[in-house]
């Protein structure tokens, strides 16, 4: 575990922290960035609209992450089921409103 695990998880966007000790500091949104050039950009979390540092096309900050794979280590596999049948459903009425409803 890393120093980072043990930082308050505050609700300040990652931006806040970001004041020349970009290296020193990691907030709870934050992904461990990387050598590669496209590994630390700013991004908005999909999930809690908040902005974070990670990978140039990701869309999830780590802490949204890390709370849905607590969610879903803590579900059944039935309600694991649901939940894929439920992805599935929305992903076939999001392709069908916006691939057919065009054409
Ligand atoms: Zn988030």
């Amino acid at each position: 575990m890393s120093d980072s695990d043990q930082q308050p998880d505050t609700d300040q966007p990652a931006n806040a922290v970001d004041s020349g000790a970009l290296f020193a500091v990691c907030h709870a949104r934050d992904w461990p960035w990387g050598e590669g050039e496209n590994d630390n950009y700013g991004c908005v979390c999909v999930v809690c609209d908040q902005i974070y540092r990670g990978h140039k096309h990701s869309h999830i900050c780590r802490r949204c992450h890390e709370k849905g794979e607590r969610e879903w280590n803590a579900m059944t596999e039935e309600e694991r089921d649901d939940r894929r049948r439920k992805v599935a459903r929305e992903m076939r009425e999001w392709y069908e409103a916006n691939f057919t409803a065009n054409r």
